[in-house]
């Protein structure tokens, strides 16, 4: 029996939300038929959470930081301004 299965990689992308529309509608079809790869992904959605849980407890130094970048007035502006 030879049915290609999700591979661990696309499965986690689509886990994190980054895969493209169509990939996207492959795979739903794909775990519509095939319980194997729903359970890869429930244990991987499982994972993700924990992972999301614990970097956005990590990440509030950095996003402060990004903030001083980040926004619609670009670096240099921020520099004449501050100088
Ligand atoms: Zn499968």
């Amino acid at each position: 029996m030879e049915i290609s299965h999700v591979p661990a990689e696309r499965l986690e992308h689509y886990a994190l939300a980054h895969l493209a529309g169509t990939e996207c509608a492959e795979l739903e079809a794909h775990l519509l038929s095939c319980s194997a790869c729903l359970e890869r992904l429930a244990g991987m959605d499982d994972y993700i959470a924990v992972m999301k849980t614990a970097l956005s407890g990590i990440s509030f130094e950095t996003a402060n930081t990004d903030s001083r970048y980040a926004p619609a007035v670009g670096a240099g502006d921020l520099e004449h301004a501050t100088l």
